[in-house]
């Protein structure tokens, strides 16, 4: 594998060979509430890994009781101030943040990347969309956060409606887009005259806290207007459960999201639930191979197939022309450079940790024992320069039923599970009977009522055509159904009505 020759600026470091930054720790992680960085009390840490290497890189912290509290009293407080402030006071803020995130691109790509240990490729990416967000917040303040109004209700009658602010809210997060997805958030919550908590996930928390560091640094939001704390299921539990918090938001796996949906309910609080996935992709046998290859390579093994937006189902509509063009994507999927995500080259990272190496391997042996054939086994790669590193090479099995353990549990790794169908409306019928999920559906087909077919009858949120990997931009709702959501508004654009409330007023004069 080709090394990445050139040096990296990162951290306030200086220039860095890729060398030295892979050579990286970062200690003990502190929560950040009321603008300062707090030493954690707990007891309780555990190691946080760069998955390439298997090296631990830092410790985080599960907060006590306490130092929840303080999050979100320094929050409900600065709300007070904040919430008043006009609001383009508070957009110059969000102006600044692009700025800064802007100017330390490469810098907070590479940690994410050193942390998840997707590509730095992938990195951007994630950090793209957090860049699009703080825009899309900016965009929503100036036009969806009007109310409206009417004049001679009846006679001297007037009446009009506003958006305000509600309080403290808080984003739960997973370990697989540390940076974008408390961007889906907080840039429209705290525009809008909010406060917020962030707690990132407690297997790739390094990426935000250098976010907030350098947010503190260059930003200089007011203090308690977002605070950051670490910890597991127990303080986001304690986050939803506090008085302050009128909102929560939460990403991650389903049946994580059914608990936190119905704890928000027992405690009266707005609640966005986004759950796991299984998604199908579709091939029909019109469909252009050249733009159909390298996107299903990418969906299926794309940040090592840990996204919710990944394939995980392969349904080849069959006219005879399945046998070539699995041949094209096996011998595609099995020439994926994996490595360091860190290094020049590399289309494939590491999975994030030993027990998500371990648990993928063991749906690999699943699918075996069903009966499916594995096409391409990739559970015995290897990287050398990094033997303890978490790496697994992409597999395919073919003759997968929709009934296996496979094709109905999320896996969260690469492997795709190839189905075969007849027809359009069969392979509709499959993918609407055989999930519970409904994240994501794509299909690639060179006709139009082919792919009309499917925007119309299948129940998925994100529907790709001819796209393999269906993620809205931030002007758009992120969606998703079935258990793969829960809640009534989505995040990002559609968040603006979840994180304000409307007031009447009737005047007459
Ligand atoms: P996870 O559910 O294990 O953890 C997510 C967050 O919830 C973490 O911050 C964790 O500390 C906390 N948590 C864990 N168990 C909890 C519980 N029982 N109650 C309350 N909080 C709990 O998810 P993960 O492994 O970090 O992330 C991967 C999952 O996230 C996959 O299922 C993936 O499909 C899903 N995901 C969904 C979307 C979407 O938009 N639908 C986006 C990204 C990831």
């Amino acid at each position: 594998m080709r090394k990445r020759n050139k040096p990296l600026n990162l951290f306030g470091h200086g220039v860095m060979q890729v060398q030295e930054f892979l050579g990286l720790s970062f200690g003990r992680l502190r929560h950040f509430v009321n603008g300062e960085w707090i030493d954690s009390r707990t007891e309780v840490w555990r190691p946080v890994y760069d998955p390439g290497a298997g090296r631990v890189i830092a410790e985080v912290p599960y907060a006590t009781d306490e130092e929840v509290n303080a999050a979100v009293e320094a929050a409900a407080e600065a709300f007070e101030k904040w919430s008043r402030q006009p609001f383009l006071e508070r957009v110059k803020y969000l102006f600044q943040m692009k700025r800064v995130l802007e100017n330390r691109f490469d810098e907070l790509a590479a940690i994410n990347t050193l942390n998840h240990g997707k590509t730095l490729e992938e990195s951007r990416g994630d950090l793209r969309r957090a860049i699009e967000n703080v825009d899309a917040a900016i965009a929503a303040v100036y036009t969806l956060a009007k109310g409206e109004m009417m004049h001679e209700i009846s006679p001297r009658i007037d009446e009009y409606s506003v958006k305000e602010p509600l309080g403290v809210f808080a984003v739960i997060c997973p370990f697989n887009f540390p940076i974008m997805i408390p961007f889906w958030f907080f840039p429209f919550a705290i525009v809008l005259g909010n406060s917020f908590v962030i707690k990132p996930s407690d297997i790739t928390p390094v990426p935000m806290t250098r976010v907030m560091e350098v947010l503190q640094e260059e930003v200089k939001l007011p203090s308690g207007v977002i605070n950051l704390v670490h910890g597991g299921k127990e303080t986001a539990e304690a986050l939803v459960k506090h008085p302050e918090v009128k909102g929560v938001c939460f990403v991650g796996s389903t049946p994580a999201a059914k608990n936190i949906y119905r704890l928000a309910g027992e405690h009266g609080k707005r609640c966005i639930a986004q759950g796991g996935a299984k998604n199908y992709i579709v091939v029909m046998p019109d469909a252009d191979m050249d733009v159909t290859l390298p996107a299903t390579v990418s969906s299926f093994f794309g940040n090592t197939g840990q996204r919710c937006l990944a394939g995980s189902n392969l349904l080849v509509v069959d006219k005879g022309f399945k046998k070539n063009f699995l041949d094209k994507f096996a011998r595609r999927s099995k020439e994926l450079v994996i490595g360091h995500g860190l290094l020049h080259g590399v289309e494939m990272g590491p999975l994030v940790s030993k027990a998500a190496q371990t648990r993928v391997k063991s749906y690999v042996e699943k699918g075996v024992e069903e009966g499916a054939r594995l096409l391409l086994d990739g559970t015995e790669v290897r990287v050398h320069e990094f033997p303890d590193g978490f790496y697994l090479g992409a597999n395919i099995f073919d003759e997968v039923t929709p009934d296996m353990t496979i094709a109905r549990e999320e896996i969260f790794g690469p492997v795709a599970s190839v189905i075969t169908a007849s027809s359009i409306d069969e392979a509709i019928e499959t993918i609407n009977a055989k999930t519970e999920y409904g994240n994501m559906a794509c299909i690639f087909t060179s006709t139009g009522s082919n792919a009309s077919k499917f925007i119309k009858y299948v129940n998925a949120g994100n529907i790709g055509v001819n796209i393999g990997v269906a993620a809205p931009a931030a002007y758009f709702p992120f969606a998703g159904r079935k258990n793969s959501f829960y809640g009534v508004l989505h995040g990002q654009m559609d968040s603006v009505d979840f994180f304000t409330d409307k007031k009447v007023v009737i005047t007459r004069w």
